[in-house]
């Protein structure tokens, strides 16, 4: 009888899962294994760990009735894995390749030691459309640029067919001992602030797919039009920490998409668009890949000299607690912390604000978005934000500064968004919800809002920032 492990990592579901349907078809017996691993890699933040732990719970479950349980374990990848291989006397391992550096370096140790100690370590695809290797420029270097990436990508042979979820697994005779779910503290211990992440999502395969396919329904034939609209409810699909968790793989909802496409066309437009946006995820582990530098070096090296601030605690503070003064601001940093989530468009107008504006590094916003997202991803965070930086692959420039009022008028026109979660400002009219400094006194008495006390006063001018921030560019524009 022939025994394989299969590992889970970012990949927890069992629908086309070709690390664990190869597995089946080729081995007796299946154990299927998730480690924890601090060291290998960076460490999840807090809102990815809740996400992992209610993942994980579908996982198990799922596992469970195919007939071969989940297998928890905590501690070095590769300690882990021969320790299994020795309980289970298992030939091979298969698992899903990563691009994350940390899971790059575990996976060639976990082959350097298969071959030594004579266990067939079996990579295949699956987090990613187009793999970052096969992917390059006339001249045979890596993308810098999105546009001509994704039309090379879209000249690629077209997407395969689904791998079939497997319905049962053969479990070995005797099963290697699990820690339970709760031994790996994902959960935050003491006080629990997760409530509105679960009010928000639900973690699991089974809601990836009822994501995906209410999108389909409901928000992908105004994707184009919409997609910038915070406070419209369809207007992005939600389905990022899904995908970061690999709940569902890109290639399902590739393929779900064009068939929608196909049956209706008129959600060709949005939906060829909603690819085009899952190419810039797959852009994001291009970069990652091939630089590897990505979370902690500037793209551009000349940003490795800029002249951040630095030291300025209070005001990083009231930008993360979402106390900035100015509500578009305020509201994406408090949906961040209540739901774990915030909309693409008020991710770059609070990105650009940190960087520019406040004129503090990347990092510190990188940091914080990496604690507290559900999707925080090691890929498209930080490429996303050495974009809104200007240090980045086909970055914005960095003299382009958003301005958080104009955009918090043409994005989220009658201010429900900001209403939504800047609550003490509700009152305001729309004329000023988006720039409460500019309302009359008796329009701000009505509303119930003394600035300074029940709402801040902005934190900068401005007029002021913004030529601190290009006066700082101006420092290493000629590097550039
Ligand atoms: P949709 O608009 O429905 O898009 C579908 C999918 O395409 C997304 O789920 C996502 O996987 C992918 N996608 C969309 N836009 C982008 C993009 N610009 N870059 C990369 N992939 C994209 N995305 C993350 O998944 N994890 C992160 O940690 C992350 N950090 C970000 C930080 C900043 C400063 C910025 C500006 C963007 C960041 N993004 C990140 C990208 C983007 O904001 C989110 O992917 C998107 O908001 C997720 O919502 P959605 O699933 O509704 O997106």
């Amino acid at each position: 009888m022939t025994t394989a492990l299969v590992l889970f990592h970012s990949n927890l579901r069992l629908g086309d899962n070709t690390a664990l349907a190869r597995a089946a078809a080729e081995a007796d017996a299946v154990v299927p294994v998730f480690i924890l691993d601090e060291k290998n890699g960076r460490a999840p933040g807090a809102a990815s760990r809740w996400w992992l732990h209610r993942s994980l719970e579908r996982l198990a479950a799922a596992l469970e009735k195919t007939g071969s349980p989940l297998i928890l374990r905590c501690g070095d990848t590769l300690a882990e894995v021969a320790a299994l291989v020795s309980e289970t006397g298992a030939e091979a391992v298969y698992l899903q390749h990563g691009y994350d550096p940390g899971v790059q370096e575990m996976e060639e140790q976990l082959h350097v030691w298969g071959q030594k100690n004579d266990v067939a370590v079996k990579r295949f695809g699956g987090q990613v459309l187009f793999r970052p290797e096969d992917i390059s420029t006339q001249e045979d270097k890596p993308y810098t640029v999105f546009s001509p990436f994704w039309r090379t990508c879209l000249k690629e042979p077209a997407q395969g067919a689904l791998v079939r979820t497997p319905k049962k697994l053969a479990r070995p005779d005797s099963l290697p001992a699990s820690l339970a779910l709760d031994d790996l503290a994902l959960l935050p211990e003491g006080y629990d602030w997760t409530g509105g992440l679960s009010d928000s999502f639900t973690p699991g395969e089974e809601a990836a797919y009822e994501v995906l396919d209410r999108f389909i329904e409901d928000g992908l034939e105004t994707y184009k039009d919409d997609r910038d609209r915070p406070d419209l409810a369809h207007s992005t699909s939600r389905l990022s920490p899904h995908l970061r968790f690999g709940e569902i793989s890109p290639r399902t909802i590739w393929q779900r998409v064009h068939t929608a496409m196909a049956e209706r066309p008129a959600l060709e437009r949005g939906g060829e668009h909603f690819l085009r946006e899952l190419g810039w995820r797959d852009f994001s582990y291009h970069l990652l890949h091939h630089f590897p530098d990505l979370p902690t070096r500037a793209l551009k090296p000349a940003f490795d000299d800029f002249p951040w601030r630095s030291g300025d605690a209070d005001t990083l503070t009231a930008w993360q607690q979402g106390q900035t003064g100015f509500p578009i601001v305020d509201a994406g940093m408090r949906q961040l912390w209540q739901t774990g989530w915030m909309h693409n468009r008020v991710r770059m107008i609070v990105a650009s604000f940190l960087v520019k504006e406040l004129l503090l590094h990347w990092r510190e916003g990188e940091a914080w978005f990496w604690d507290t997202l559900v999707d925080a991803d090691p890929a498209s965070n930080t490429a996303s934000w050495q974009w809104v930086a200007g240090s980045g692959a086909d970055a914005a420039p960095y003299f382009r500064i958003f301005n958080p009022v104009l955009q918090g008028e043409k994005f989220d026109p009658a201010g429900d968004y900001v209403r939504r979660f800047v609550p003490e400002i509700a009152d305001l009219p729309d004329t000023y919800i988006h720039k409460p400094w500019e309302a009359p006194r008796d329009l701000l008495d009505e509303a119930g809002i003394t600035l300074g006390t029940t709402y801040p006063e902005p934190l900068v001018d401005r007029k002021e920032a913004r030529k601190r921030a290009l006066a700082a560019f101006e420092t290493i524009k000629k590097d550039r």
